[in-house]
């Protein structure tokens, strides 16, 4: 899971800090405003760099919906309409979730299975904003995630676990994609792409799985790392 810097009140767009005005008190569920949302949404998507704040698989507005961090429970909490309690998480509509649905789209595929906000319900699992949550997981080829096995701490081991377990981060879909971008990683440096291209950010928008791929970059270049050890020793022998 990648750190994302936890969001400031003031930076929230105006259009939806105009709404908060005109409704002090209101809670999210009567936040109906479908052009506000939108806009609120598109700036969580930017400040992602367009990528779910769980799984880090790619989304836009059209794929996505606005997950809070500590859950609504149902009306009761008071976080509802903070937007530093908000982030972007992928798979728009969970209905499209019906065993019988035919995903006819990359997106559709990605989110046949649910997963991340909408499998979470109001479990606990660490939050993007965390710090900490870029140390809890570590990823292998097989295009799995697992709990980082630098963890000592019970505590964190158990809310690692759960967060994999109840965002469902080994579903299928995103097990098969994070492999395709991890092998696709590799590829790039084969072909002599320098890493902080194949890692970097274009338009905005960062590569999808962008953890998994990391991992994928530097473990390649650990495994080339003897061979040009060996090449600079040779220089100065
Ligand atoms: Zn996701």
């Amino acid at each position: 899971m990648r750190h994302i810097e936890i969001p400031r009140e003031e930076d929230a767009p105006d259009a939806f800090k105009y709404w908060k005005r005109r409704h002090p008190g209101a809670k999210y569920y009567r936040f109906k405003d479908a052009r506000v949302k939108r806009v609120l949404k598109d700036s969580l998507i930017a400040r992602q760099k367009f990528l779910c704040c769980y799984c880090e698989s790619r989304i836009d507005g059209e794929n996505s919906h606005i997950e809070h961090i500590e859950p609504q429970m149902g009306g009761l909490s008071e976080r509802s309409m903070d937007y530093s309690n908000m982030a972007a998480s992928c798979i728009r509509d969970p209905k499209k979730n019906e065993p019988d649905f035919i995903p006819r789209t990359f997106e559709e595929l990605v989110g046949s299975t649910l997963h991340c906000g909408h499998a979470r319900g109001c479990n606990r699992v660490v939050s993007p904003y965390d710090e900490r949550c870029e140390r809890f997981f570590e990823y292998s080829f097989s295009g799995r995630v697992s709990v980082s096995r630098a963890l000592s701490d019970p505590d964190e081991i158990a809310l690692a676990e759960d967060s994999i377990e109840y965002l469902r981060l080994n579903v299928p879909s995103l097990v098969l994609l994070r492999r395709i971008a991890m092998f696709e990683a590799v590829k790039m440096l084969g072909d002599g792409i320098p890493a902080d291209a194949v890692l970097g950010e274009s338009g905005g928008k960062l590569p999808p799985f962008y953890p998994a791929e990391k991992t994928a970059v530097e473990k390649a270049r650990g495994a080339a790392k003897p061979a040009a050890q060996e090449e600079v020793s040779e220089q100065f022998a």
